[in-house]
């Protein structure tokens, strides 16, 4: 947990207003990816557009990034502190949990080095586990 929010979106470029401390508070006591639906119930009183702008923002920042975990929703999940979202070193596995339909971050389960074709540059890799999850399992 970060305890300064203020200094760490400061840290990331990003000027920390009421709203964006909100959210990435929210984001912090989720264990699960969160969809904007999911976000919006939280903040009855916000649009769906402001939601969305910083969400952005927060992506651009290297705060937040976004996962396609195949249900065609996108789900969003703060990085870690230190992360810069670089294929090779950040990127981490995701779990859809196909019986409950979360989607977690397997942060301590970094994605293998991909090898492609000369020629071919990575700038992205979405790489979603589906199976059943911990919970689920009930083990
Ligand atoms: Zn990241
Ligand atoms: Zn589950
Ligand atoms: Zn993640």
């Amino acid at each position: 947990m970060i305890k300064d929010i203020d200094n760490f979106l400061e840290q990331k470029k990003i000027r920390p207003t009421a709203m964006r401390i909100l959210i990435f508070k929210y984001l912090e006591e989720q264990s699960v990816a969160a969809s904007l639906t999911d976000i919006e119930n939280a903040f009855d009183k916000s649009e769906r557009t402001t939601l969305y702008r910083t969400l952005k923002t927060f992506e651009e920042h290297g705060i937040v990034h976004t996962i396609d975990d195949g249900s065609g929703i996108n789900k969003f999940a703060l990085c870690e502190e230190n992360c810069n979202c670089e294929v090779d070193t950040d990127l981490h596995l995701h779990f859809h949990c196909n019986k409950c339909g979360e989607t977690v971050c397997l942060t301590n389960h970094k994605i293998p080095h991909i090898s492609l074709p000369d020629g071919y540059l990575a700038e992205d890799v979405n790489l979603v586990v589906k199976g059943i999850c911990e919970k689920c399992s009930g083990k």
